[in-house]
């Protein structure tokens, strides 16, 4: 994609720090980090979201962030990491290229789990519980 900026640096148009590559996965610092050490893992291939991979290239890009993550808390000696995607839009995703953000957590960073993401959460009945669930699975 010509516009694509994560395009750009897989094109090696846009400079990166790269922290680890193979023939379909790239993975480099964060520009804009929320904790020293933030990495941003994605398929060489432009896809916008997770829902457009390939399944060969999503297992390809899991198993870069199943890797890294040990070495990017390693690296700044963080207990514990968010590792997450902002899959879409309306989820804030901005770069629309796929890409897995694993951002080291400390003890006292001030950030929040995945639980904080929304405010308001929704007041779900048994029986649309079981509904959401019967549609997700197919049945
Ligand atoms: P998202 O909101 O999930 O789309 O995240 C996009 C991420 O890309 C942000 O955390 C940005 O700081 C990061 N980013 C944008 N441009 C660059 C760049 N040229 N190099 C490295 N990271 C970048
Ligand atoms: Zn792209």
């Amino acid at each position: 994609m010509d516009d694509c900026i994560f395009c750009k640096i897989v094109d090696g148009d846009i400079p990166s720090r790269t922290v680890y590559e193979d023939d379909d996965v790239l993975a480099f610092l964060d520009a804009n980090p929320l904790a020293p050490g933030h990495t941003l893992v994605i398929p060489k291939a432009h896809h916008e979201r997770l829902n457009d991979l390939p399944a060969d290239i999503g297992s390809n890009v899991f198993a870069a962030l199943h890797d890294l993550t040990p070495a990017v808390e390693d690296a700044v000696d963080a207990p514990a990491s968010t590792v997450a995607f902002n899959n879409g839009e309306a989820a804030g995703q901005e770069v629309p290229h796929v890409h897995g953000h694993i951002v080291p957590r400390f003890e006292s960073d001030g950030g929040r789990p995945i639980h904080a993401l929304v405010s308001d959460r929704p007041d779900l009945s048994d029986e649309e519980l079981d509904d959401i669930a019967a549609t997700i699975a197919g049945e």
